[in-house]
């Protein structure tokens, strides 16, 4: 390495100060750290047509969510003698011109595997590598390397957990310290004529006059996660004994989960350090569960997903992805919208949906019933329509994740059970006879009565007209958004059926497919 000069470091995800070998690595031997974050404007300006408020890309939640990661970054530098540089525009060429104007030596990065972003690090490191700028970038975001893990296995992820769990095995730094806590950092030297700023209010972005009649209730950043970490640790019966997926998905009030994904998701924890430290729960207690379901085994799942997104060309679509099966979903856009803005008629969907606009985070099952009602289940709408409305609202949104279970849950990869359906109506009772949940989220129907409160339009006129809630009017009929993509369908009964049956010929005519595919194939190695 370079001693005695100036070092950056890029920050992107790895919001956090433990288990940040970037920022270790700038600071050893360097005269001077520039710590970075670079706004992009295509990812934060509002767009006054999107349907909730935010950015196109971005819901507002996830927007204020990772400016208060920011904040709490910028505090936590400012601690160790420095602080967090904000810059503005598109982030190549913003970190490329600091590497020009402070003549950096080091530049430090954390490696990230989403299309995205190797198409910008890959400007970046041409450039550093002309310039003669050192470049570090290591793998600090995943458990264990997905490069390594494919080469592992000839070239190719392992397309199930299983076989995903045998080639990782260990990962090598398990049993050895992360580095918590760095004591201070070389000074910021002067940063010319680059234009710094503070970390951006959300109004300062120009986000006003939005709606807000409910706050979401996650703050972001490194110290809440590392709060929330320790209060799920330090429950060492949960942690033991936690089983995915039997947790109650309309628990809201205190979550089923450790609702740690958004923090995962920015890097605000490391996936590393929480996984040591379940790790280190295990040990204290007589018995614990295991993976898939235990919680070291959902952090498998994050790392599986990660690999095989990394390992898949078109991953986050149908059409050239060579593991996801091709079905000829519709593109409906009133459909789209019924399900996107909570109008399908089924609570325990529209719930959900609520929740996600609101929060920004559901229940895995949550996200299950109604990823399988928008595609499979019942509207057989296209997944890719879906996962663009979650990569935009979720607080957590992950590409590899969000992607991989997009296929998961409409049966086009990973899973191929089209047989079972979730029903709107009988999951979610099952976990909340009372439908709380659905009283929350929908306080239109908080009046129903029990008994018809996941089936509305069941209830006598009388009924309705009692608890203010008369089914067409204030809350919609379910089977017109049923009757919209096939006018004969008038329940999920019927819905469901048809799906069905659609899922069955597309899979016959996959298989005829890629049988012939195959023997193409052949001929050409021959
Ligand atoms: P916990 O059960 O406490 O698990 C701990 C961590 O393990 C999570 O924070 C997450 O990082 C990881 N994890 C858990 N379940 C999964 C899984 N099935 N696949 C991969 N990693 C997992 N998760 C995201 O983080 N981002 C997404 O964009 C996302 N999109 C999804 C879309 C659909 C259609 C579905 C069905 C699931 C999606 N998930 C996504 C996976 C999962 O629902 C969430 O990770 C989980 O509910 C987050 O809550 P938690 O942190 O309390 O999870």
């Amino acid at each position: 390495s370079v001693s005695g000069s100036a070092s950056l470091v890029w920050f992107r995800k790895g919001l956090r100060i433990h288990d940040n070998p970037a920022l270790e690595y700038a600071s050893k031997g360097s005269k001077s750290v520039y710590p970075v974050f670079v706004i992009d404007p295509h990812y934060m300006e509002p767009d006054p047509n999107a349907f909730s408020p935010g950015s196109t890309l971005a819901g507002l939640n996830r927007i204020r969510f990772l400016l208060e990661s920011l904040v709490d970054l910028d505090l936590s530098l400012k601690k160790l003698g420095s602080r967090l540089l904000i810059l503005k525009g598109e982030p190549s060429e913003v970190v490329i011109r600091c590497l020009k104007e402070w003549d950096i030596k080091k530049l430090c990065f954390e490696y990230d595997t989403e299309p995205y972003y190797q198409a910008l690090d890959k400007k970046v490191k041409d450039y550093a590598s002309t310039a003669g700028v050192e470049v570090f970038s290591p793998v600090s975001h995943t458990l264990f390397n997905p490069v390594d893990i494919i080469q592992k296995n000839g070239g190719r992820p392992a397309m199930s957990y299983q076989s995903f769990l045998k080639l990782a095995g260990q990962p090598s730094w398990a049993s050895s310290p992360l580095s918590m806590s760095i004591s201070s950092l070389p000074p910021i030297a002067d940063v010319g004529s680059c234009e710094i700023t503070e970390v951006p209010t959300v109004e300062e972005l120009g986000y006003r006059d939005y709606e807000q009649d409910e706050l979401m209730p996650f703050r972001g950043g490194e110290s809440e996660a590392l709060k929330r970490l320790r209060e799920s640790i330090s429950n060492k019966e949960w942690v033991a004994n936690f089983e995915k997926p039997k947790g109650d998905p309309s628990a809201y009030a205190k979550p089923a989960t450790t609702v740690l994904s958004p923090y995962l998701k920015f890097g605000c924890l490391s996936s590393r350090y929480f996984y040591q430290c379940l790790i280190n729960v295990y040990k204290d207690v007589k018995k614990h569960t295991s993976p898939p379901v235990s919680l070291v085994g959902q952090l498998l799942w994050r790392d599986f997903f990660y690999t095989v997104a990394f390992g898949t060309p078109n991953f986050d679509r149908m059409k050239g992805n060579r593991i996801c099966k091709q079905i000829p979903w519709n593109n409906d856009d009133e459909l789209l919208a019924a399900w996107r803005e909570a109008r399908t008629g089924y609570p325990w969907i529209d719930a959900i949906m609520v929740q996600l606009r609101k929060w920004g985070w559901m229940h895995h099952l949550a996200r299950h019933c109604v990823a399988c009602f928008l595609t499979r289940g019942d509207l057989f709408v296209h997944w890719e329509k879906g996962r663009d409305v979650f990569e935009r609202l979720l607080i957590d949104s992950d590409w590899a994740i969000n992607n991989g279970n997009w296929m998961w849950l409409s049966c086009s990869s990973f899973f191929y059970q089209y047989n079972r359906i979730y029903s709107p109506v009988s999951f979610g009772k099952k976990y909340d006879p009372n439908g709380n949940y659905i009283r929350h989220f929908l306080p239109v129907l908080k009046d129903m009565p029990k008994q018809y409160i996941y089936e509305p339009w069941t209830a006598p006129l009388s009924v309705q007209t009692q608890a203010k809630c008369i089914i067409g009017r204030d809350y919609p009929k379910p089977w017109l958004v049923i009757s919209l993509w096939s006018p004969s369908m008038v329940s999920h009964d019927s819905a469901s059926k048809e799906c069905k049956r659609k899922l069955g010929e597309a899979y016959a005519l996959n298989q005829k497919l890629n049988g012939q595919v195959s023997e193409d194939d052949l001929k050409n190695l021959r």
